[in-house]
């Protein structure tokens, strides 16, 4: 029987399924177990999307990048590409895309990646430079030739909110804010786990009968109390924000994947991408000055505009990359997901890991993994999230449609156009305790303006609502500090002044200490 769980009701938790890890992984689980009746609860240590999830370029896939290389995962790609424009479209546009050879590219490349893309059912259209240059004017003038796929730009958060939305609707039970501090087993089974509420300090216990690994790259972290190791390698890919849109399309470079060599369109900015830098910790890293520079150099190549661009914001996420052997290069091993039973492996009878993949390939990786619980529950129900829109999907799409549906009231976020009523509805959900856990879910404060405005006026909401955030100040320098980390890697000429001015601002109007 479903019991719904409240904070202060930890004792004795216990659960069918828990599911570690509030990515789009674990929360795509989340969404399919539970439409087939499953009871579960889903432990994430941050918010939603806390970890890759979150900081990705927002690419909807068509494969074609994988063609050459890894057609299994172009294959994966695609197909969730067509799922994804059915039951997501109001997580999505339709941007298109250009992969264009430039002169250094040469045209076998093109050729082989079109014969590739073929293979794996991407549809391609060859156009001429000058079609490329009429439909995307700040290209290089110099490519050679381009070619239209299927691409588009995709909004995690609204991704994982909606399916967070239907899961929770079907009676699943989401402890956000919560670590998972050891993995509690007897003889050959999982008994439950000991976790920690990041927030208030609680440590308590939840028993389980299936434990589910989604942790993405810290899925081999996650597994070590268990004396257990799985080979992944870490690679970290560093991603960049302009000030402003630069293309209408995904512009990406016919040649085999590597450094800089994508500019995603995402609302009113463009995303740079991104680098393969292998690492030893998932947490705590930093985007170095070479990887920036790198950045600029590549993709000013297809754009030549970027060599002039005011940047906004740095920031760089965390690939687990499983590997059955050593590679010494990071970029040949494959983008494709893996399910481990670690019955099979292990001997452990109840629990799996399912990790890799991308963001697009969500849906099917939950997809496999809730087939491999329900075959060992008995469970004879099949998925049907590849059949049943998400909450949300009927909503107004686009800037135009949006401004036409724009309800009145005051407005706190003019980048993104969030509303004074939205957020008030929001501080009614008991899970939301920061202010990041806020600005996931309206997208305020990644706009142009980086929440230059809308974060002041959200904290005079905050100050009025009943729901007890903690002093004002103490908020705002945390929402500077994590913004800070992310401004950092791009403080080169005149953007050190504009920080100069703005940290003036800072200080004599807030009186904040530096
Ligand atoms: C640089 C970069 C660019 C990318 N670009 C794209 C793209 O454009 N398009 C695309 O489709 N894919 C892209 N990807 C891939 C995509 O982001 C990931 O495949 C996907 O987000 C993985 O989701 P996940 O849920 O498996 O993992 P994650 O999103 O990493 O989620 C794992 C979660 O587990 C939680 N967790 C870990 N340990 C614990 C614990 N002990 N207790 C509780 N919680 C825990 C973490 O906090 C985290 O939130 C990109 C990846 C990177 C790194």
């Amino acid at each position: 029987m479903r019991r719904k769980i409240f904070p202060g009701d930890k004792m004795g938790l216990k659960t069918e399924v828990l599911i570690v890890g509030g990515g789009a992984t674990g929360v795509g689980i989340a969404r399919d177990l539970s439409r087939r009746g499953i009871p579960l609860i889903l432990i994430e240590k941050g918010d939603f999307a806390f970890g890759a999830s979150g900081r990705n370029h927002g690419l909807l896939h068509s494969g074609a990048r994988y063609a050459v290389t890894d057609p299994q995962a172009a294959k994966e790609c695609i197909e969730e590409n067509r799922i994804l424009r059915k039951i997501a479209p109001h997580c999505i546009e339709e941007t298109g895309g250009l992969f264009i050879s430039l002169p250094e590219d040469g045209l076998d490349f093109r050729d082989r990646f079109l014969r590739a893309c073929e293979k794996v059912e991407i549809p391609t259209h060859l156009i001429s430079p000058e079609e490329a240059l009429h439909l995307e004017p700040g290209l290089n003038p110099d490519l050679l030739s381009a070619i239209q796929v299927p691409d588009g730009a995709i909004d995690p958060f609204a991704l994982i909110l909606s399916n967070a939305r239907e899961a929770e609707a079907h009676g699943a039970t989401f402890l956000l804010h919560t670590e998972v501090l050891s993995i509690l087993s007897e003889r050959d089974k999982v008994k439950g786990v000991r976790v920690k509420d990041q927030l208030t300090g609680e440590e308590y216990s939840i028993e389980t009968s299936f434990l589910i690994n989604a942790t993405g790259a810290w899925a081999d972290h996650f597994l070590k109390p268990l004396g257990l190791r799985i080979g992944i390698a870490l690679s970290k890919g560093s991603m960049m924000i302009t000030n402003r849109r630069l293309s209408q399309r995904v512009i990406n470079r016919c040649r085999p994947p590597s450094d800089g060599d994508i500019v995603v369109p995402n609302h009113t900015v463009s995303i740079l991408g991104t680098t393969s830098v292998r690492v030893m910790e998932v947490e705590n890293f930093e985007i170095t000055p070479s990887e920036i520079s790198l950045l600029i150099h590549e993709t000013s190549r297809m754009i030549p505009s970027i060599e002039g661009c005011r940047f906004i914001r740095a920031y760089a996420g965390i690939r687990p990359l499983f590997m059955e052997e050593e590679k010494e290069e990071d970029r040949s091993i494959s983008r494709g997901f893996v399910l481990m039973d670690h019955e099979k492996r292990d001997g452990l009878k109840n629990l799996i890991t399912i990790t890799g993949g991308k963001l697009i390939t969500y849906r099917l990786m939950a997809e496999k993994a809730s087939d491999l619980i329900c075959e060992k529950m008995g469970v004879n129900i099949p998925c049907s999230t590849h059949l049943i829109p998400l909450p949300g999907a009927d909503q107004p799409r686009g800037l135009k449609e949006r401004l036409k549906n724009l309800p009145m009231g005051e407005t706190l976020c003019d980048c993104e156009l969030v509303k004074r009523d939205e957020v008030e509805a929001l501080l009614k959900d008991k899970k939301l305790k920061e202010l990041q856990d806020l600005l996931h879910r309206t997208r305020m404060a990644k706009g142009t303006c980086q929440g230059g405005f809308c974060v002041y006026r959200l904290l005079g909401v905050l100050n009025e609502s009943e729901k007890e955030f903690g002093d004002s100040n103490r908020i705002l320098k945390g929402f500077l500090e994590e913004r800070w980390k992310g401004i950092q890697p791009i403080l080169w000429g005149s953007a050190v002044k504009e920080e100069e001015v703005v940290e003036g601002i800072y200080k004599v109007i807030f009186n904040l200490k530096s």
